[in-house]
């Protein structure tokens, strides 16, 4: 034996610990999503979509390190907010393993030629064929023929916040499209840039995908399609959905120029019970919300709850006179509309948007992290920016404990996941008025 062999047989390196208690897993496939999986707020993650059939495929909520000679291939999703984490993640892993894929890689797939030997841009439900395709930069191929792997991931992990959910009701998520069509996109929106076309789901598909949703039973349902009411066989397709899940509470996102008096009735009959319409920025008219006013009202008149989404400009709050014109303006919609829900984001201008050419000039690739909606990131200076973060927080929290909500929309005070949310937030944002409410900017 010589020197070096009997060196070798004293260091550890044969030593493999996790196989003491369980039998090592070899040629992984696992899916990660970057930024990490939010447990206290999600659903199913659209990984699942690209994870394709087989034992050695895994779905990882943490993004861990793992060792790159078990690992046959790292799938990873990312977003814009992830990309930093992903930098950082991917530099410790072996770059020829690495498949990247969603909105940040569909947009920029330059800033990852250095982390990933693929780079899928747009929708993705065929991994075979998509890395098949020679290149470094591919397109998602799409066949319709692999359901999503929801057999890894425990769907106990989705929450919603949303109204009348109670935090143990389970709550799962299906997509019967992707993308919208319609022209010109709405300048603030990211759905046309990573797929421009309404791409519907066949039929047959969906409904093998509901077969295996309702063996869950889930109480409510979100259906995750941009725009649902957009396509040409929605009504067949919520009933559908509800034939398999008839108990569940269903809600999904619609444009109020696509709700007529017969569809809507439709939705009702169907298990619908929430509509999630864009109010948007309610200082500026969009085409698709000429009708919205209408279509809130039959919304009401058929007991199908209203969530109307609004966005804040950060640079149209600046100054107490330029936000109280803004914020009594949403304040006066509110009022028209009564929606049970609300909710507020602040602008993010999405690279390959109309907004991204207005805005690109203020936001740095440090600002990516930021774009969780809830961050005025646009803004520099951090107590302007903590206090258009109150006041956002506080004008959805004034409309909820309002009279007027309490009288003529629903009581708020229900324990459900809304209202627990709400008190967290105004626990938090109590705190941060107590600091800087008297701090000059
Ligand atoms: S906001 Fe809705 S209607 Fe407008 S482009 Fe996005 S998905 Fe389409």
């Amino acid at each position: 034996m010589s020197e070096n062999q009997a060196y070798g047989e004293k260091t550890w390196s044969k030593i493999e610990f996790s196989d003491l208690l369980t039998a090592r897993k070899r040629d992984r496939v696992i899916g990660l999503t970057f930024p990490e999986s939010d447990k206290a707020l999600g659903l199913e993650p659209s990984i699942l979509h690209v994870l394709p059939p087989g034992d050695n495929v895994e779905y990882s909520l943490k993004n861990r390190d793992f060792n790159d000679g078990d690992v046959r291939q790292y799938l990873c999703s990312v977003y814009i907010s992830g990309y930093a984490e992903f930098r950082a993640w991917a530099g410790r892993h072996d770059r020829r393993k690495i498949v990247v894929g969603g909105y940040h890689p569909t947009v920029f797939p330059e800033q990852f030629e250095q982390y990933a030997a693929k780079i899928v841009r747009g929708p993705c439900d065929d991994l075979a064929a998509t890395l098949e395709q020679p290149g470094q930069i591919v397109n998602g191929i799409v066949t319709h023929r692999n359901l999503p792997r929801r057999d890894l991931y425990d769907l106990g992990y989705n929450q919603q916040i949303i109204p009348d959910k109670r935090p143990e009701e389970t709550v799962a998520s299906i997509n019967t499209s992707v993308g919208c069509n319609i022209r010109p996109p709405c300048d603030f929106c990211c759905t046309p840039v990573m797929c421009p076309k309404l791409l519907a789901r066949p039929i047959e598909f969906v409904e093998r995908e509901l077969a295996q949703i309702a063996a869950y039973q889930p109480r409510y349902c979100f259906i995750r399609d941009e725009n649902f009411t957009m396509q040409r066989d929605w009504a067949e397709r919520i009933r559908l959905i509800h034939r398999y899940l008839p108990e569940t509470r269903l809600y999904l996102f619609a444009s109020a120029n696509t709700l007529r008096e017969e569809g809507v009735r439709t939705l009702r009959e169907n298990g619908v019970y929430m509509i999630c319409l864009g109010l948007e920025d309610p200082t500026v008219e969009y085409r698709k919300n000429r009708h919205l006013d209408e279509s809130v009202a039959l919304l009401k008149r058929y007991g199908i709850y209203s969530y109307l989404s609004f966005i804040v400009d950060p640079t149209k709050v600046i100054g107490r006179e330029a936000a109280n014109h803004f914020y009594a303006r949403l304040q006066e919609r509110f009022a028209q509309l009564l929606p049970e829900m609300v909710c507020g984001n602040f602008l993010m201008p999405f690279p390959g948007t109309a907004l991204w050419d207005k805005y690109y000039q203020y936001v740095d690739e440090d600002d990516y992290r930021f774009y969780d909606s809830k961050t005025p990131f646009l803004i520099r200076n951090r107590v302007v920016r903590d206090k258009m973060r109150f006041f956002m927080f506080w004008n959805q929290w004034k409309y909820y404990t309002s009279d007027l909500y309490r009288e003529r929309v629903r009581r708020f005070d229900t324990g459900d996941t809304l209202h627990r949310r709400f008190v967290e937030l105004n626990a938090q944002f109590s705190q941060l008025y107590e600091r800087i409410w008297n701090i000059r900017a």
